[in-house]
């Protein structure tokens, strides 16, 4: 198995490389941006509760996004590899996601960081909520502060897997195809 984690501030290309690189190479995605839409879409319990948070740009608290995550790693167990985008966004969840992946006689091969500067994330949220009108992109302070959680909250996940030689950096500015190919250089050199 290869496990990934795709990393990145909001609105650097995660989920766009994710769904290529799955056609590619075969893996399984898991955004749990995605699963938290679907809950809040069905107005689930979960979803209920972590519709103020997300429209905040705020963290879902991690109880709840570990349990998630862990639900959906476990039900799928049998794949090539898993592709993480989203996650973890904290360093208990990093802890968590290792303690699981050992779980399973797995581990993260590498994080991947996708690198983009703050006025391009800014105009990309700006463009992706007109297309695609997710609350939390429209909404100025809320994509102020997601940038500001991802600086405080989600850049030390990226030092806790460097301490292991795991994480690496990438040019995420470019063409779709070009980001493209230095992410599938770096998991052919994997
Ligand atoms: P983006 O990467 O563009 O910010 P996502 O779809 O990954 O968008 O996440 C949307 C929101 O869902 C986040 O701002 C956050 O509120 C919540 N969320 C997603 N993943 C996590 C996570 N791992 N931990 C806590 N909250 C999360």
């Amino acid at each position: 198995m290869v496990n990934l984690i795709l990393f990145g501030p909001p609105g650097s290309g995660k989920g766009t490389q994710a769904k290529m690189l799955v056609e590619k190479y075969n893996f399984y995605h898991i955004s749990t941006g995605d699963m938290f839409r679907y809950e809040m879409g069905n107005n689930t319990p979960l979803g209920l509760k972590a519709k103020e948070y997300i429209h905040a740009g705020n963290l879902v608290p991690d109880s709840l996004t570990i349990e998630m995550l862990k639900a959906r790693v476990i039900a799928n167990k049998d794949v090539y590899g898993f592709i993480f985008d989203g996650f973890p966004r904290t360093t208990p969840q990093a802890d968590a996601l290792d303690q699981l992946m050992n779980s399973m006689g797995q581990n993260v091969n590498k994080l991947i960081a996708l690198d983009v500067d703050d006025n391009e994330i800014i105009n990309r949220l700006q463009e992706r909520a007109k297309v695609q009108g997710r609350a939390d992109d429209a909404n100025i302070e809320t994509v102020q502060n997601r940038i500001d959680v991802y600086k405080k909250n989600t850049t030390p996940v990226f030092d806790y897997y460097a301490h292991f030689d795991k994480s690496t950096k990438i040019e995420g500015v470019g063409s779709i195809d070009d980001v493209f190919g230095r992410l599938c250089t770096e998991i052919d050199n994997l």
